[in-house]
């Protein structure tokens, strides 16, 4: 047994390098008998189905051979970071079948959030990414809000097919299978894992009644999310687990704050007025103004600011400004992808310069709240 033969369960090649991806098995358990990787072991033991990662091409790639099959599609987003989580040009990938939009995470939200105007507005993004969805499912897996919806939608939308579960990393999506093979499935049922046409990557088949199977897919990395590119402790720091608590702040124009070293909000112009940040409730928010912002960054970026710290800084890539107009009118978001947001109370429009690590996904968009 070894790293050559690969994993008796999967068939992965295995590897003893990276815990995210495919194949991985700790070096101390390659002498063991059979030889399986790490997530088919979990599998095998614990019931627990764990994504692994992988990169956009071979995702797409795998997702091309969803579109030759008869199934329901059921693509799982983190509504703290949608445009960042949500998988733009799904629908050509999955052809004609159905799409099942679940939106997971919404115990972040604070608790006066009206549901019905969140579906409202997850439907509308959803349309602007050119995606059709047979309905918006709102959830929180880990605290089991909304669960017995994504189970009935399921049954309904599925007609007695396979069900494929699709999302990026990050957005809950092993906290919801696990769930799934908890509540809702025959736990003597037998798992088991295939392998996806044309990749080396594994399929986790979760039985149903009915001879069909809910097959979990691996999770896609995007590296436009801040969660994606920031070392574990920042992850932690940046990572709501509770209701965010909204910041508010009045500013003058030539005001800028800074959310640790992670991103910065220049009020370039327009009348005084508050902005309402979310972000999760541990980041440490400075004020300053704008003429002195350069210099504080400079002087205190990894200790007053932080996080990230200095030596983490380092790893990250510089940042890019973006400059930004928010329209008249009100009812709009400055969007920072894996981060959070933040929404301008005004009517009066602003012009705002946001400084974020390069390749972040940075933009205004339609209030959330
Ligand atoms: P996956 O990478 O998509 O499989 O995501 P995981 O299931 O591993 O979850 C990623 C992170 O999100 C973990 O820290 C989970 O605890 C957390 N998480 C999952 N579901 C929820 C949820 O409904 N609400 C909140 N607040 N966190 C969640």
């Amino acid at each position: 047994p070894g790293k050559d033969t690969g994993c008796a369960g999967c068939g992965v090649k295995l590897q003893s390098t990276n815990k995210e991806q495919a194949g991985y098995i700790p070096a101390s358990a390659l002498e063991r008998t059979p030889t399986i990787c790490q997530r088919c072991f979990r599998i095998k033991n614990y019931n627990d189905a764990s994504s692994i990662a992988i990169d956009q091409d071979d995702f797409l790639r795998l997702l091309g051979g969803i579109a030759s099959t008869d199934s329901l599609v059921v693509h799982i987003v983190d509504i703290f970071d949608f445009e960042g989580s949500v998988i733009s040009g799904l629908q050509r990938f999955v052809g004609n079948n159905p799409v099942l939009l679940v939106v997971n995470k919404i115990d972040l939200l604070p608790r006066a959030v009206n549901h019905n105007r969140l579906r409202n507005w997850v439907q509308q993004q959803a349309k602007e990414q050119g995606l059709r969805t047979v309905e918006v499912v709102l959830c929180s897996a880990k605290r089991n809000i909304g669960f017995d919806r994504v189970v009935d939608a399921i049954e309904y939308y599925r007609r007695g097919r396979d069900v494929y579960v699709v999302g990026a990393t990050n957005v809950g999506k092993s906290t919801l299978i696990n769930r799934i093979i908890h509540d809702y499935s025959d736990l003597d049922a037998e798992l088991t894992t295939s392998r996806y046409p044309g990749t080396t990557l594994d399929a986790v088949h979760i039985p149903l009644d009915d001879g069909k199977a809910i097959i979990d897919t691996p999770g896609i990395v995007y590296n436009h999310r801040m969660t994606e590119i920031v070392p574990r402790s920042v992850l932690q720091a940046i990572t709501p687990d509770k209701p965010i608590k909204p910041l508010v702040y009045q500013l003058d124009e030539g005001q800028s704050m800074f959310v640790g070293a992670l991103a910065r909000f220049d009020f370039v112009s327009g009348e005084h007025q508050s902005f309402t940040l979310y972000l999760s409730n541990g980041l440490d928010v400075h004020r300053t103004k704008l003429e002195r912002a350069d210099e504080l960054y400079a002087n205190h970026k990894g200790k007053l600011l932080s996080p990230p710290s200095v030596e983490e800084l380092e790893e990250l890539p510089a940042w890019t400004r973006h400059s930004l107009r928010i329209p008249r009118g009100g009812g709009y978001d400055v969007f920072v992808s894996g981060l959070g947001w933040m929404h301008a109370n005004s009517m009066a429009g602003a012009v705002v310069d946001v400084y974020a690590p390069k390749g972040i996904k940075v933009h205004v968009r339609r209030a959330l709240i």
